[in-house]
């Protein structure tokens, strides 16, 4: 099954759409990366020049219904491969979308495709588009040129220009709840139930990372992270500062790490301030609110100031030494072991 399936709402409204064949001129698929924004582009646009027979039962047309791609004609497959001339990919060239980049596509548009019923132009990090190259665009997006559509794909509606927003069809992808991801990893990649759970809470309602997570069986790396630090309280700071260099060593690395020790530190603190009960796989170090607010503030800087190009050792040595200090009460536990 494809992660995009569990996004039924979205895929319903799709499936509409593709049924009536009154496309609109411009969509924006809306929602966190992860969810199968890109992916549903690519169907819809297959969809729209399928010619194909299609199979009832296929994943296609569960998601898409009826009127779903086949995924096999020549067209769904150099759509899939990237390859069809009349999908367009629009992505950022460095930091942002440019005005050179929207008029060079607005010239193109102006000659009719070589191949396939409908064009599609699909804008990756629409948000990432500078003002000029927005303005550019509305015109297009308002009367496009025949058999033309607009898929722009942007984390919220918020980061665009409300001239863009109100030309445009939302429709929202939606972060997933975390029984289901956990019911498709056990079911779909033969996760053991413990390790599913704990992917679905790491990836935060994101399947594709959940399944990322899976593939690298990152629990290993999550045991050991969280073992370490709660180890590392009431310690000497030579092993935190030993520690920093080893997290260091790789900053795209740190910064996941960083992410999954605030997922812990909240979790912590929620069962403290709330009694929430401490999810499985979380060593429970004894500090207290306090001490976990302090952690968590501590966290946040050091990530603002990694992610600035800080040097991360220094930054990690800052809360590895904070952490070190916590002392803890008793009455924590201990990490236990995945299944
Ligand atoms: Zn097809």
């Amino acid at each position: 099954m494809h992660h995009l399936a569990l996004q039924k709402r979205a895929l319903a409204i799709l499936a509409g759409i593709l049924n009536t064949g009154n496309i609109p001129n411009a969509l924006l698929f809306s929602g966190p990366a992860g969810l199968g924004r890109a992916d549903a582009a690519l169907f819809f646009a297959m969809a729209l020049n399928c010619s194909g027979s299609r199979e009832p039962d296929s994943d296609y047309q569960q998601m898409l219904g009826p009127k779903g791609p086949c995924g096999e004609c020549n067209s769904c497959r150099k759509i899939l491969s990237g390859n069809h001339p009349a999908i367009l990919h629009i992505r950022k060239e460095g930091v942002y979308i440019r005005v050179d980049q929207v008029r060079d596509l607005i010239d193109s548009l102006a000659f009719k495709p070589f191949e396939g019923k409908n064009r599609v132009v699909i804008f990756h990090e629409a948000q990432s588009m500078k003002i000029e190259a927005a303005n550019a665009l509305l015109k297009s997006l308002e009367e496009p040129p025949d058999g033309t559509s607009f898929v722009l794909i942007a984390p919220d509606r918020v980061m665009l220009l409300p001239t863009i927003v109100s030309r445009c069809q939302e429709i929202r992808f939606t972060p997933v709840d975390e029984q289901a991801i956990a019911s498709f990893l056990e079911a779909d990649m033969g996760v053991a139930p413990k390790k599913a759970r704990l992917y679905a809470r790491l990836s935060q309602g994101g399947l594709l990372q959940a399944r990322q997570l899976a593939m690298k069986n990152a629990a290993a790396r999550w045991q050991w992270l969280l073992e370490t630090l709660a180890k590392i309280s009431g310690q000497n700071p030579a092993q935190a500062l030993l520690l920093a260099q080893v997290l260091s060593a790789s900053k795209k690395r740190l910064l996941t790490d960083i992410s999954w020790i605030r997922i812990w530190l909240a979790d912590l603190l929620k069962h403290r301030l709330a009694g929430r009960p401490l999810p499985e796989n979380s060593p429970d170090p004894g500090w207290s609110e306090e001490e976990l607010l302090e952690l968590l503030e501590v966290t946040d800087r050091m990530e603002q100031q990694i992610s600035g190009n800080a040097n991360a050792r220094l930054a990690l040595e800052v809360m590895l030494l904070s952490l070190q200090r916590k002392h803890g009460k008793s009455g924590g536990r201990p990490f236990q072991a995945l299944g």
